[in-house]
C-alpha cells in the first residue's frame, strides 16, 4: 500500500458522472476486487463482518493507505465468483458484508453485488467517502449501514483529494444519507497540522448538519500516499478540546 504516485489537480476519468442511466447495470462477475478481509468485528459496528475492498478511486487523498486499491484499471485480484463461493459458506456464521476500498460507488457492478448479498441472508455495509452521490441515492435499497468520509468542510476538500468539486460531492452525499436516515458513522481522518478550532468547526458543521455519530481518526503519516504529508504536531487528546461532543449521540476518538 505504498504506491509512490504523486498528487493531481486533473480530475481523474473515474470521477466523471455518468451521462444518465446505463440501461443495465453491470453483472456481479465485473466487480473489480482487490482484497478481502474474512472476517472483522470492527468495520460494521456490532455485527461479524467481511470485507470486499474494490478497486479504484477517484481522489488522490493525501493521507491515503489503500495506494494499492486506487487505480481503476489495475487487474482485478480476486474474482467475485470465489467471493460468492466463500459467502455461501459463511451463511449462519457471518452477519454482514461491507463493501469498501477504494471507492466502491465508482463500480457499476456494485448493486448487482450488493443485490447476491442481499439474497444470501446478510447485511449490507458500505464504506465510501461519497465521491458519487447519485449513485449512493440509487443504492439505498441494497444498504443497510454506510460509514462515510467526511475529510474535511467542501472548500477544504481539493487540498486534501486534489480533485476539484470533491467536497461538494462529499457533502451532497452526506445530505443523501441523512435525508433517507440509513444508520450510518461519520468519519474524518485528521490533517497533521488542523488546529483544534479547526476540527471544532468541522465538527460543529456536520453536527448541524444532523450527524449522531462521528468518529476522528489520526492520520498515520508515517504510511501516507503523499510522502511530504508532515508529522501530527498534537495528541489527539490535546486537539479534541474545543469539540463540544455532547452534540454526538456517539463521538469517538481513535489513534493517538
Ligand atoms: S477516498 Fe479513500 S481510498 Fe480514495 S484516495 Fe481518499 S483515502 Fe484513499
Amino acid at each position: 500500500m505504498t504506491q509512490s504516485v504523486r498528487p493531481t489537480q486533473t480530475t481523474p476519468a473515474a470521477h466523471r458522472q455518468p451521462q444518465g442511466a446505463p440501461a443495465r447495470a453491470p453483472d456481479a462477475d465485473n466487480l473489480r476486487i482487490g482484497g478481502l478481509t474474512r472476517l472483522t468485528t470492527i468495520d460494521y459496528p456490532g455485527e461479524l463482518a467481511a470485507v470486499v475492498f474494490c478497486q479504484g478511486c477517484p481522489w488522490r487523498c493525501r493521507y491515503c493507505h489503500n495506494t494499492d486499491l486506487l487505480d481503476a484499471r489495475a487487474e482485478a485480484r480476486i474474482p467475485w465468483p470465489d467471493i460468492r463461493a466463500f459467502l455461501q459458506q459463511r451463511i449462519g456464521l457471518l452477519d454482514a458484508v461491507v463493501f469498501s476500498g477504494g471507492e466502491p460507488t465508482a463500480q457499476g457492478a456494485l448493486s448487482a453485488a450488493m443485490r447476491e448479498v442481499r439474497a444470501l441472508g446478510f447485511k449490507v455495509g458500505l464504506h465510501t467517502g461519497g465521491a458519487y452521490p447519485e449513485r449512493l441515492r440509487a443504492l439505498l435499497p441494497l444498504i443497510d449501514w454506510v460509514g462515510l468520509d467526511i475529510k474535511a468542510l467542501p472548500d477544504e476538500y481539493p487540498a486534501i483529494t486534489g480533485v476539484p468539486g470533491s467536497g461538494q460531492r462529499a457533502w451532497e452525499s452526506l445530505d443523501v444519507l441523512l435525508t433517507a436516515q440509513v444508520p450510518m458513522e461519520v468519519r474524518t481522518t485528521l490533517m497533521p497540522d488542523w488546529t483544534p478550532e479547526r476540527i471544532a468547526t468541522l465538527a460543529h458543521a456536520l453536527a448541524d448538519a444532523g450527524v449522531k455519530e462521528y468518529c476522528v481518526q489520526a492520520c498515520d503519516s508515517s504510511r501516507a500516499w503523499d510522502e511530504r504529508l508532515g508529522a501530527n504536531v498534537m495528541l489527539m487528546s490535546e486537539r479534541m478540546g474545543w469539540v463540544e461532543r455532547e452534540r454526538f449521540a456517539t463521538f469517538i476518538v481513535r489513534g493517538e
